[in-house]
């Protein structure tokens, strides 16, 4: 393949090289265990105390309040099922219809095992109301854990996380945020925003897969996942990936110097790529909030045609785009975060993710609006449904 135009900085991003060269010291030389007692581990335990500082630095923390993790996954889990067993039974569970499935099985989990749990509705841009979180803490008898994201990966819509911890705080729910599509692209102010627990994960902002954080505010109370170690305060067990923890802390510093500036650049370019395929394409719709959303993010529907030919067709020209579907787990089941958007059903299927990051150009831009218009135009010419075909009724 000759070129390759990265669009699905949402799925996962390029580890940028400055973070590869603060973790190859502790790859090669500095291996020593940060628990041990001689110097050479105690040299690796300030390392990770400097990087804990720095990750804290990136969401106005405390780095008491930082908690590494093997992944966001895992900081999802931790946050709403550590948080719910510890208030235990007759706690009830609020998530939005929309979240990542690392918050949606927890909650359902939850739910099996006898918790009481509620799925906040959206609207057709994927927003939620406020007044309905209010409503459900009104009948939670005090004891409530919310998990309510803070940007969506599919639509890149930004929820109002300031105005629903303020509902939190008022109601003394604990309120998780997972803020891993936000890390990077909007600035994350835990004292402004006062969540209590807000998983990022290192991924999706240009550090290795395999390390996450999970922000713990002092004084929150959740019941460990890993036990095993003293390690993290006691809140979660098992020797440190050290040199995860320091990339991590490389793309966090790399994040808050450089985020202003990067975002307006992606933002442009998002909205060119958003604008020319308005244009050059009939019959698309874009899915989610454009008066909130990401400035990463382009979620596009192409009515009458499946999103699956799309991105296999723009894999072909070396395109790397995502579906709304949920095909990747074996299913052709269309996206549940577009279905709970009510999106009418000539487009559900046919959602189209792209996702840039700070190692776009403008060039790939150009090269995405040069390729894509025709295989629509193909597609379209293939398909059984669309305007004047008569097979749309039967399309579901
Ligand atoms: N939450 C959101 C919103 C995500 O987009 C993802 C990854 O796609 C996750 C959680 C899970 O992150 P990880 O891959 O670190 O487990």
């Amino acid at each position: 393949m000759e070129r390759i135009a990265y669009f699905d900085n949402n799925a996962t991003t390029r580890v940028a090289p400055e973070v590869v060269d603060a973790m190859m010291p502790f790859l090669r030389e500095a291996y020593g265990n940060p628990s041990s007692m001689h110097a050479f581990g105690g040299g690796v335990a300030k390392k990770i105390a400097a990087a804990r500082e720095e990750v804290a630095r990136f969401i106005n923390a405390d780095p008491s309040e930082i908690i590494f993790t093997s992944c966001a996954t895992e900081s999802d889990n931790t946050a709403i099922r550590g948080s719910a067993e510890f208030l235990g039974k007759g706690t009830k569970v609020i998530t939005t219809a929309v979240e990542h499935p690392a918050v949606l099985q927890p909650c359902r989990r939850l739910k099996a095992d006898g918790f009481d749990e509620v799925e906040l509705p959206v609207d057709g841009v994927g927003q939620i109301d406020p007044g309905r979180l209010r409503e459900e803490l009104k009948n939670s008898s005090g004891r409530a854990v919310v998990s309510a994201m803070w940007a969506n990966n599919e639509t890149g819509t930004v929820f109002p996380v300031e105005e629903i911890a303020a509902i939190c705080r008022e109601a003394g729910a604990v309120f998780h945020v997972d803020a891993v599509q936000a890390a990077g692209k909007a600035p994350i102010d835990v004292r402004k925003v006062p969540v209590d627990l807000l998983s990022l994960s290192g991924h999706k902002f240009h550090a290795p897969k395999g390390i996450g954080i999970l922000y713990a505010r002092r004084g929150v109370k959740f019941r460990p996942f890993m036990l095993g170690g003293h390690q993290e305060e006691s809140r979660r067990a098992g020797t440190e990936n050290v040199p995860y923890i320091v990339g991590l802390a490389k793309a966090c510093e790399l994040a808050r110097l450089g985020m202003e500036e990067e975002s307006a650049r992606i933002r442009a370019m998002r909205d060119r790529l958003e604008a020319g395929i308005l244009a050059a394409c009939p019959d698309v719709r874009v899915n989610g909030d454009r008066s909130r959303r990401l400035s990463n993010t382009l979620n596009v529907s192409f009515e009458y045609i499946e999103g699956e030919s799309i991105a296999y067709h723009l894999s072909d020209l070396g395109i790397c785009v995502s579906t709304g579907s949920a095909c990747a787990s074996g299913s052709l089941d269309p996206s549940h975060v577009i279905r709970a958007m009510g999106v009418p059903f000539t487009a559900v299927h046919g959602s189209v993710r792209f996702s840039l990051s700070r190692y776009n150009s403008e060039d790939d831009v150009d090269y995405v609006l040069e390729k894509l218009p025709p295989v629509i135009a193909r597609l379209r010419d293939l398909s059984p449904f669309g305007p004047g075909k008569g097979g749309v009724t039967t399309y579901e």
